[in-house]
């Protein structure tokens, strides 16, 4: 593996371990010179990102290059004079980030867009298909279907690919257009200097002229009353033009805190569309899209073992993917079973599960063909007693809920009706092995919720 090649595989790795800011902080410019041996020479543009990089970072970048090279032992660190130069005169775009995966193609200085990211390789599913479609149009036809569009969605879901797609199509189908991206934070920042450096008019005409306008990640405007009174002006005078806006966001507009009112209601007037989460068939599509990129070829049942283990984030679909062609680059073998579970062991970690007493209440509920309520009544009948001393049952065992707590729970009951149903259960889950059937059932259902 090349020196790029080697440190890209370790940044993309690190990128999903610690915080954005920190990433381009610390990581931006940074690269592998030389390895000799069992030694990695890394150069850093200054001395802080030596200092924080030996003293903060080294472990978990000497974990991934040791996992990735069980050669290499050593790291250094050497600071390179002429990075700093160019550190300084180059603006690199906000995009820090994405910025790394695509090194290889120039991020377009006039347009912010990553060429990278296109329709052709944004693959289409039931999770983003109302997002596609509402994308699609509005590249065909910018400003007349969808103004503004605001697509939504959690982290790691596309939506960032999906609006740059968006804008680069609209360029092949009309290159004179003026599109321009930018990162909320971006043009926080544009109009935190324009108000310092008292030029705002420029910057307001600037925008003025765009034909389509992305700004990503809208949530990061919250709070910002300055920032977003500019994009007000800027959005109206956009619209009333009738000039494509595109919005994302991690949530819908009315989620978004501390939105001026006027802003929120202007998002909510054209489309909204939300990307969820893939499938798995999906999942393994966009995997094999990847290694298409990537023209690399994985065995069908190592997608599928990505695809089954991480559900809810498709960058880090794509980390487990880059890990995986790293060990097959550098021992030119494919990694079988074993190696592929060590290899994303550290990746794949599944969330603690959170049951809440709402979910065993209704679990219960649906098991015994039982209407929440009827659950929380104070009703008698045999058939729903039994069920209701089931659900507190494993309120008690699976939540340790107290037992008042669970008497307020199920319609104000008293804590000795909790305990008496909890002991009932008990003992005849003793003698009775239909019940401990039933019990087991249930739980697992509650597991799978
Ligand atoms: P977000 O902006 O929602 O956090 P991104 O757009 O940055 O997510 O996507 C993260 C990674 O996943 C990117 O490398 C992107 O290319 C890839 N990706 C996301 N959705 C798709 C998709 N539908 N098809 C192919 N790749 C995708
Ligand atoms: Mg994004």
């Amino acid at each position: 593996m090349t020196n790029e090649e080697l440190w890209q595989t370790v940044l993309a790795q690190i990128q999903l371990n610690i915080s954005p800011a920190n990433f381009s902080t610390w990581f931006k410019n940074t690269n592998i010179i030389l390895q000799k041996e069992n030694e990695v020479v890394v150069s850093v543009p200054n001395s802080f990102a030596k200092e924080w990089l030996e003293q903060k970072y080294n472990k978990i970048i000497y974990k991934i290059l040791n996992s990735l090279d069980i050669k290499i032992k050593s790291i250094q660190y050497t600071i390179n004079k002429s990075e700093l130069k160019v550190f300084k005169k180059d603006h690199l775009p906000a995009l820090e980030t994405d910025q790394l995966e695509f090194q290889e193609l120039k991020i377009n200085q006039e347009t912010n867009l990553n060429p990278r990211y296109t329709f052709e390789n944004f693959i289409v599913g039931p999770f983003n298909e109302l997002a596609h479609a509402a994308g699609w149009a509005s590249s065909k036809n910018p400003g007349q279907v969808y103004n503004p569009l605001f697509v939504y969605g959690g982290v790691g879901l596309g939506k960032t690919h999906l609006l740059q797609a968006i804008g680069n199509e609209i360029l092949k189908n009309a290159p004179e257009k003026k599109v321009k991206y930018i990162p909320s934070e971006k043009f926080t920042s544009g109009v935190v200097s324009s108000i310092k450096n008292q030029d705002m008019e420029n910057f307001k005409n600037k925008l003025r002229i765009i034909d389509v306008l992305i700004i990503d990640d809208v949530q990061f405007l919250a709070g910002k009353e300055k920032t977003q009174e500019e994009f007000f002006h800027t959005f109206n005078s956009l619209y009333e033009k009738n000039k494509q806006i595109i919005l994302s966001s991690d949530r819908p507009p009315k989620a978004i805190p501390a939105l001026a009112e006027r802003l929120r209601s202007r998002f909510e007037g054209g489309m909204i569309a939300d990307i969820s989460y893939p499938d798995l068939e999906t999942r393994v599509a966009i995997l094999k899209m990847k290694c298409l990129e990537k023209k690399i070829n994985l065995p069908e049942e190592i997608l599928h073992y990505i695809s089954s283990n991480i559900q809810k984030n498709i960058r880090e679909l794509e980390g487990a993917l880059n890990r995986l062609i790293a060990y097959q680059k550098l021992q030119n073998q494919t990694p079988d079973a074993e190696i592929v579970k060590s290899l994303l062991k550290n990746l794949i970690i599944s969330p603690p599960k959170i049951t809440t007493p709402k979910q065993i209440i209704q679990t219960v509920a649906n098991f015994y063909d039982l209407k929440e309520k009827d659950m929380l009544s104070a009703s008698r009948k045999k058939e729903i007693v039994k069920p209701r001393q089931v659900a507190m049952f494993l309120l008690r065992e699976e939540l340790k809920s107290s037992f008042p707590f669970i008497g307020r729970k199920f319609g104000g009951k008293d804590h000795t009706t909790a305990i008496y149903a909890y002991e009932k259960i008990s003992k005849n889950l003793e003698k009775d092995n239909n019940l401990s059937d039933e019990i087991n059932l249930i739980k697992q259902r509650i597991v799978s919720v």
